[in-house]
């Protein structure tokens, strides 16, 4: 039998190429480091390190400034700064109740952040592009140098085609087979590389880089609004699937018999755990939008009655849920993020026991629970991330000679 040939030798320049993605990435993600961190951080030689930095600095990525005396002997080791207008992206969010678009810097500075809300209601993927489009209007024109643009990073409400922006399904847009993707870029009148994705997959991939759940490798994060979405990271690598899809864990169903779903089955963990349920459930308006949860978490907290049980049974259907997961996953994090997170100081107890009660005790002593920490931009900081990716995993293609090679990115 022959097998293939196994390449194990790396030429040089392919290892020129991930020594710099190495330290491109550990800057991106913790911030200014002197040199000595970094050559901790990436497992590289001093020297090469000094070389490497050097050809980032002169490409504009990197900046250093002289680091403060230790009392150790020898020159101190300059400080390494992710130079935030050397490369940016722009990232746009497509939510139930707001559209929001920002500016962020390599490094994650997020320099400009526009949020605005939106009536819930049925629109067309063109009225969408064309609302964003004026609110990113301005976020294109930050940047300081034209080609410090490197892609464009959208959040969406919806379950959507990761190789082409198509939106499936967002029952709450009332979105089927939208082609999101082509009409921002028609709106937007940009040929930036453009990555699209749900929202919690973005929230949960933002959290696991920036917020709560920094360092974790195994995670559940859950995310309550309107729908219920989550993104699972295993092996510190989020779950996508073989399309996008992944993670759909509002959909997963508790409950055979119990009620119909946006989604159009049944009984799915987001009929019980969801905004919805929530709030009809307290005698609320089902569709009484961010006001009317506001509402229902404060008269839950001053402890009146009919909001007090309905937050406790989201309580006790986010641990039957959590229960599957736990024994399916074996996280030893799962963030709360959206109006479970808000609500995670009400329903704690509750969400303890019957996770005692559900779940195997192995799997169930290693995890903890804990709030989401980004709070309502956690999608929008996701999608950022998501626009970075490509230049994190080749910062090459950013290096000189700049223009050339930037344009050949975009094309790729
Ligand atoms: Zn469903």
């Amino acid at each position: 039998v022959l097998l293939p040939p196994q390449v194990v030798g790396q030429r040089s320049e392919t290892v020129r190429r991930s020594n710099l993605s190495a330290i491109v990435r550990a800057l991106h993600l913790r911030g200014p480091l002197s040199r000595s961190q970094l050559v901790r951080h990436t497992g590289l030689t001093r020297s090469a390190v000094r070389g490497l930095i050097g050809e980032l600095v002169s490409g504009g990525l990197l900046t250093e400034t002289p680091n403060e005396p230790d009392g150790a002997p020898g020159r101190p080791s300059p400080i390494v700064h992710p130079d935030a207008e050397g490369a940016a992206v722009i990232a746009l969010e497509i939510n139930v109740d707001s559209l929001a678009a920002a500016h962020v810097g390599f490094g994650g500075t997020v320099r400009k952040l526009v949020r605005v809300d939106r009536p819930r209601a049925h629109v067309t993927a063109d009225e969408i592009a064309s609302d964003l489009a004026k609110l990113a209007r301005p976020m294109f024109r930050m940047a300081s140098q034209a080609d410090a643009l490197v892609g464009i990073g959208v959040a969406v409400a919806g379950i959507v085609r990761r190789s082409d922006g198509m939106v499936r399904l967002a029952p709450n847009l009332g979105w089927r087979d939208t082609p999101i993707g082509h009409r921002l870029a028609g709106a937007l009148r940009s040929d930036l590389p453009m990555a699209i994705a749900n929202e919690s997959d973005l929230g949960g991939l933002a959290e696991h880089r920036r917020g709560a759940a920094i360092g974790e490798s195994n995670v559940i994060y859950v995310s309550g609004e309107v729908g219920v979405g989550g993104n699972i990271i295993v092996d510190g690598q989020p779950l996508i699937g073989a399309a996008g899809y992944a993670g759909e864990i509002g959909h997963m169903i508790v409950d055979p018999g119990g009620a119909p779903c946006a989604c159009g089955s049944s009984g799915c963990w987001e009929t019980e755990i969801g905004e919805r349920a929530m709030l009809l459930r307290a005698g609320r308006r089902a569709n009484g939008g961010p006001a009317a949860v506001d509402e229902l978490i404060a008269a839950a907290m001053a402890g009146e009655p009919a909001a007090s049980a309905s937050v406790a049974r989201v309580g006790k259907w986010l641990g039957i849920g959590l229960a599957s997961l736990v024994n399916v996953f074996n996280p030893t994090l799962v963030v709360l993020g959206g109006v479970l997170g808000r609500i995670h100081p009400l329903v704690a107890d509750e969400l303890a026991s019957t996770l005692e009660q559900r779940s195997l005790t192995a799997a169930r002593q290693l995890v903890r629970v804990t709030p989401a920490a980004l709070g309502v931009n956690a999608p929008i900081i996701g999608a950022a991330e998501l626009a970075f990716e490509p230049m994190l995993a080749d910062p090459a293609c950013l290096l000189a000679p700049v223009r050339a090679t930037r344009s050949a990115m975009a094309s790729a």
